[in-house]
């Protein structure tokens, strides 16, 4: 676990870093914003969290927050700072921070919210789906596709959902009807290719392949760009 600290004061930043090494994380020190906005996006693969301190030489931490989510940082962000009021909370957590401790604070309080803010993430990454471009988020029903936000109706969520658990797989008819809609749903409707047919709507944006493929007198089959099946 790799803990990033973004914090110019040279004590604070060494008794972070020394109690967070005595847990076991690895931690390095960045001192200014303009470093922080710079170098934390470039590692972002190598960092579990950051902590960071608003009060910045060069540039405030907020600014530096709010970049890092408009560059697709996602890694948890806590905020360091004196400023105990509610305003100030509120624009830390509207830039993108996932919690917020005041100075001065108990290291075992910030530890606390540290692996609580590890866990948070993690069990957000089992609730995502991924194949290839697209992204499907089971908790918001919401999913992306090159970066584009695509909003589903609850069918069509489903469907995808389904689709993107068996990728390469041929679904038949019955089986789509079987898991989207109930069992006693009429077989000899046309429900699934009117709905395989919204949700491609969708999907297929333009400039990106399309993904569910027809597989004639069979179903359908849900087929990751660029793969070696299609
Ligand atoms: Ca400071």
């Amino acid at each position: 676990m790799n803990i990033v600290i973004v914090e110019d004061d040279p004590q604070i930043a060494s008794f972070l870093s020394r109690g967070l090494r005595a847990e076991g994380y690895a931690t390095s020190i960045i001192s200014d914003g303009e470093s922080a906005a710079r170098a934390v996006p470039t590692m972002a693969d190598d960092i579990d969290l950051v902590l960071l301190d608003l009060g910045l030489p060069l540039r405030d931490g907020k600014s530096v927050l709010s970049q890092w989510r408009a560059e697709k940082f996602v890694k948890p962000v806590i905020i360091l700072t004196a400023r105990d009021e509610v305003a100030e909370k509120v624009k830390g957590l509207n830039a993108g921070a996932t919690d917020y401790v005041t100075k001065p604070f108990s290291f075992d309080e910030l530890l606390a919210r540290i692996r609580a803010a590890l866990r948070t993430y993690d069990s957000a990454s089992l609730t995502t789906l991924e194949v290839a471009d697209v992204t499907f988020d089971m908790l918001s029903k919401v999913a992306f596709r090159g970066g584009k936000r695509i909003e589903l109706a609850q069918r069509e969520w489903s469907l995808l959902e389904l689709f993107m658990r068996n990728p390469h797989q041929v679904l038949s008819r019955i089986q789509i009807l079987n898991h989207v809609w109930d069992y006693s749903f009429d077989p000899g409707s046309n429900i699934v290719d009117v709905y395989v047919g919204y949700l491609r709507k969708k999907i297929n944006i333009s400039g990106h392949e399309p993904l569910i493929q027809t597989v004639r007198g069979a179903g359908y089959r849900f087929i990751p760009p660029s793969s070696k099946f299609s």
